[in-house]
C-alpha cells in the first residue's frame, strides 16, 4: 500500500505529477481542486458554495473540504493507496487526515513530496495555463500548446483559462500557500517521510526527479 501526499504552491505542476504517480503505482488520484471544479461545472450546491472562495483565491472552509475528502477516501478505489493532490492544505486538514486514516484500520501516510518552483516562475506559468472545458486536459500557451489553437488534442473541446488564474488571484493563492499550507511540512519532516524536488520547465525532468525521490523513499 502506498499513501502519498503531493505538496507545492499552485502552478508547480502537482496535477501532472499526481497523474504520473497514480500510473506508476496503480493508486487512485484525488485532486480536491478537480472535485470542486467538476461540482462547479455540474452546478451542484457544493460547487456553488466553493466557487466564491476559489475565485477569491481563498481556501474552501474545512467543514466542507474535510468531509468531501473523507467520503472520497472511503471508496474502494483508494483501498490500496492514494495520491492526494491539493489536500491537506492547512494544519486542521492534516490532523483530520491522520485521524481518519488511523480510524480506517491504523493506516498512515507513507510519503510526502513537495515541488518547489520560484514565485515569479509560478506566476508566468499560471498566466499561460489552459484547460480543456470538456475533459479537463491541461495545456500551456508556451510550454505545451494544443496542436490546434484553442482546441483540445484529446477530445476537441474548447481550451480555456481557469477562472481563478488571474494575476491578483494567483498572488493571493501564493500567500495562502505560504501562510497555511507550508507549515504542515514540519509535521511530515519530523516523521522522516518528507522530501522536496524542483519543478523544472521540462516536465519530463520533473517526472524523473519525482520518480527517483519516490524510489528512494520506498527503497525500490
Ligand atoms: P487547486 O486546483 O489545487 O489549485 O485548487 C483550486 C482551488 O480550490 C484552491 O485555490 C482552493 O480555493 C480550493 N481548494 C482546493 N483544495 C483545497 C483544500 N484542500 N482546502 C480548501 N480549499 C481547497
Amino acid at each position: 500500500m502506498k499513501n502519498i501526499i503531493l505538496l507545492g504552491a499552485p502552478g508547480t505542476g502537482k496535477g501532472t505529477q499526481a497523474a504520473n504517480i497514480s500510473k506508476w503505482y496503480g493508486i487512485g488520484h484525488i485532486s480536491t481542486g478537480d472535485i470542486f471544479r467538476s461540482n462547479i461545472k455540474a452546478g451542484t450546491e457544493l460547487g456553488l458554495t466553493a466557487k466564491a472562495y476559489i475565485d477569491a483565491g481563498h481556501l474552501v472552509p474545512d467543514e466542507i473540504t474535510i468531509g468531501m475528502v473523507k467520503s472520497k477516501l472511503s471508496e474502494p478505489a483508494y483501498k490500496e493507496g492514494f495520491i492526494l493532490d491539493g489536500f491537506p492544505r492547512n494544519i486542521p486538514q492534516a490532523e483530520a487526515l491522520d485521524g481518519y486514516l488511523l480510524e480506517a484500520g491504523g493506516k498512515r501516510i507513507h510519503a510526502v513530496v513537495s515541488i518547489f518552483v520560484p514565485d515569479e516562475t509560478i506566476v508566468l506559468r499560471i498566466l499561460g495555463r489552459r484547460l480543456c472545458s470538456n475533459c479537463g486536459a491541461s495545456y500551456h500557451t508556451v510550454y505545451n500548446p494544443p496542436a490546434k489553437e484553442g482546441l483540445c488534442d484529446a477530445c476537441g473541446g474548447k481550451v480555456v483559462s481557469r477562472d481563478d488564474d488571474s494575476e491578483a488571484t494567483i498572488r493571493e493563492r501564493l500567500s495562502v500557500y505560504y501562510a497555511q499550507t507550508e507549515p504542515i511540512i514540519e509535521r511530515y519532516r519530523k516523521l522522516g517521510i518528507f522530501t522536496q524536488i524542483t519543478g523544472h520547465e521540462i516536465i519530463d525532468e520533473t517526472s524523473d526527479e519525482m520518480h527517483e525521490a519516490l524510489k528512494k523513499i520506498f527503497c525500490e
